[in-house]
């Protein structure tokens, strides 16, 4: 009896949970004009009243975005159809407040900016990012969704990382997280497909659903360099991840009428690029990139953003290395694969370290410090002015220029030791298990892989949590790549960008620490004389500039808010670095430079 008992409580409760229903059904009345009609039924949840809102926040974009903004004609209904009482009680919330098992909310969708993080609605193409596209129910994160699509046209296809159902237009999600992290691209798809295989034996599917203009055989081609690139990620880690549905696909619109944007989901990637297709190695480091998050970010998750807030977004600590880790592997990828050449891959190189050595940003706050502030740069919209040029390195290069850092100490410091092994060890810790990491824990994790606790606690108090300098110029000589410093001894002021070539108005905010930040110019000031000589074009001022020497003084004559200021400018040099090859400089490639380069971006695939 008690037995019985206990048995039956529990199929009362397998009943409730099995029971719980949440369906989407998603139709595109008004395509036209950017529109769709969207139906959530919620059955069977086990509350008195309802909460449906829309997000604030997508899963891989850091800030906050109010999608509430976009949803209108909300109504609700009961089984019968009856019209049931609905109040609009935040911006992006509804409530349902008497639910008796049963509701069918409806509402109309305004989408017109086809990217990775908003939705876009018309004729020639669907593109549904869900956090921008669909309410959800509060505190039904756990119950099974199910969304079914009315095609707008018939030859369209549909591709997305959702389970697929009996249907083609048929779908569905173990839960919310899984559901928003899944966008929907509906159009006249053309699809290739290939097949890669873990050592364990077992097979993945990929698939590149291309919405674009383009000849069978130039997709084809494009396709292969995307599977030269999933080939080269595989081989840093030495397997692939378990795709849920053993499939990654790569959702690529490339087309004039989307916007730029490359957004990283569980088992796929949103890619929009807005341009008219070729078969173009350029358009492909995105795919390297957002690939390489399959692992890095997908996986190996930093717990600041897990589980996903969709109502508020997440502060991560933990961004310089699942967003910057990850843009320095999608140049590094695209040099293994043979997608670029040593000259633009040393370009590159060059640039991360004026990333890190010189912006103001990254030599005043660390690479956890720059993470922090996501929240309000990952694309977040403001009318007011910053002073980002002054506070904040993007986390992405300046991660990234951290990743450099710790490849060549690893490459020069030790044996056989690189940032591909220390990325091997994040996923073996926090990857595979999907425990999510913690910044210490990831300092734990370079301490047992280097062996050396003393370089990984220096490296991670100087570059990660601290801002000191770099020395990149020595480890670079292992490669053969020399970094020099091209303006030292040319007279400078500073980077200023004026309104045009004939009006000195200063467009940026000046920088502190270059002479004409120190010299009090700001943005908006107007630069009118130069020793007391009327100057009109920046053609002008450059030619005067040129004429001096660092720590020559200058009378600058300018205006601000319109009145007559004057004040003395001390020309300083800029200390801009440039990575060049060795056989550029004329300079001996000696066969330790090749073996280095052949270990550091030769292809890693057998
Ligand atoms: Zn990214």
């Amino acid at each position: 009896m008690k037995n019985f008992q206990f048995l039956f409580i529990l199929f009362l409760f397998a009943i409730s949970v099995s029971a719980q229903k949440i369906k989407y059904e998603v139709s595109f009345p008004n395509i036209l004009h950017h529109e769709a009609q969207i139906a959530v039924v919620v059955e069977h949840i086990p509350q008195q009243s309802l909460v449906f809102r829309m997000s604030r926040s997508s899963p891989g974009r850091y800030a906050t975005h109010e999608f509430g903004k976009n949803v209108y004609a909300v109504k609700a209904f009961d089984k019968a159809g009856k019209p049931v009482f609905v109040n609009r009680t935040d911006g992006d919330a509804y409530i349902i407040p008497s639910y008796k098992g049963y509701v069918k909310l409806e509402y109309t969708l305004y989408a017109n900016y086809a990217d990775g993080t908003y939705a876009g609605i018309d004729i020639g193409g669907v593109h549904l990012n869900m956090p921008a596209s669909f309410m959800w129910v509060k505190g039904a994160d756990q119950v099974p969704i199910q969304i079914e699509f009315e095609l707008p046209n018939k030859n369209w296809q549909i591709a997305t990382q959702l389970k697929p159902g009996n249907r083609p237009t048929s779908f569905s999600a173990p839960g919310l997280q899984y559901f928003m992290d899944s966008p929907v691209r509906m159009a006249n798809l053309i699809s290739k497909k290939w097949e890669l295989i873990n050592p364990d034996g077992k097979k993945y599917g990929f698939e590149l659903a291309l919405d674009a203009k383009a000849a069978d055989s130039s997709a084809q081609s494009f396709a292969n360099k995307v599977k030269r690139i999933t080939q080269e990620a595989q081989a840093v880690f030495g397997e692939l991840p378990n795709y849920d549905y053993g499939k990654y696909v790569f959702l690529a619109s490339i087309n004039p009428y989307v916007k730029g944007d490359g957004m990283e989901h569980r088992n796929s990637t949103m890619i929009s690029l807005p341009i008219v297709f070729s078969d173009n190695n350029g358009l492909l480091e995105v795919f390297a990139h957002e690939f390489f998050h399959c692992w890095n970010v997908e996986r190996i998750r930093p717990k600041t953003i897990e589980p996903f807030n969709f109502e508020k977004s997440n502060m991560s600590d933990g961004l310089w290395c699942a967003e910057g880790f990850t843009q320095y592997y999608g140049s590094l990828i695209m040099r293994r694969a043979a997608l670029d050449d040593d000259a633009s891959f040393v370009s590159t190189v060059g640039s991360l370290i004026n990333t890190k050595m010189n912006t103001t940003g990254a030599r005043r706050f660390s690479p956890v410090e720059s993470s922090k502030h996501a929240v309000f740069v990952d694309a977040g919209v403001a009318v007011d002015k910053t002073n980002y040029p002054n506070m904040y390195t993007s986390y992405y290069p300046y991660g990234a220029a951290i990743a450099l850092a710790l490849d060549l100490a690893l490459r020069t410091k030790f044996t056989n030791l690189n940032v591909d092994g220390y990325m091997t060890a994040l996923w073996k810790k926090f990857g595979k298990t999907e425990i999510a990491y913690t910044v210490a824990g990831l300092q734990e994790a370079l301490i047992s892989y280097t062996g050396n606790k003393d370089f990984a606690t220096d490296f991670f108090d100087k570059y990660i949590n601290g801002h000191e300098p770099y020395d990149y110029a020595t480890p670079l000589k292992q490669a053969g790549i020399m970094l020099k410093q091209p303006q030292l001894g040319k007279a400078w002021w500073g980077t200023v960008r004026y309104a045009d070539a004939n009006n000195l108005t200063i467009q940026n905010n000046t920088i502190l620490g270059t002479p004409i930040y120190e010299a009090g110019l700001d943005v908006d000031d107007k630069i009118v004389e130069l020793n007391d000589m009327t100057v009109s074009k920046s053609s002008q001022v450059d030619s005067i500039v040129r004429s001096y020497k660092p720590g020559d003084k200058i009378k600058i004559g300018y205006l601000h808010r319109g009145e007559k200021q004057v004040t003395e400018l001390t020309f300083s040099e800029s200390p801009l670095f440039q990575a060049t090859l060795f056989e550029k400089e004329g300079l001996p490639v000696t066969s330790e430079i090749i073996a280095f380069r052949k270990k550091w971006f030769g292809t890693k695939v057998q």
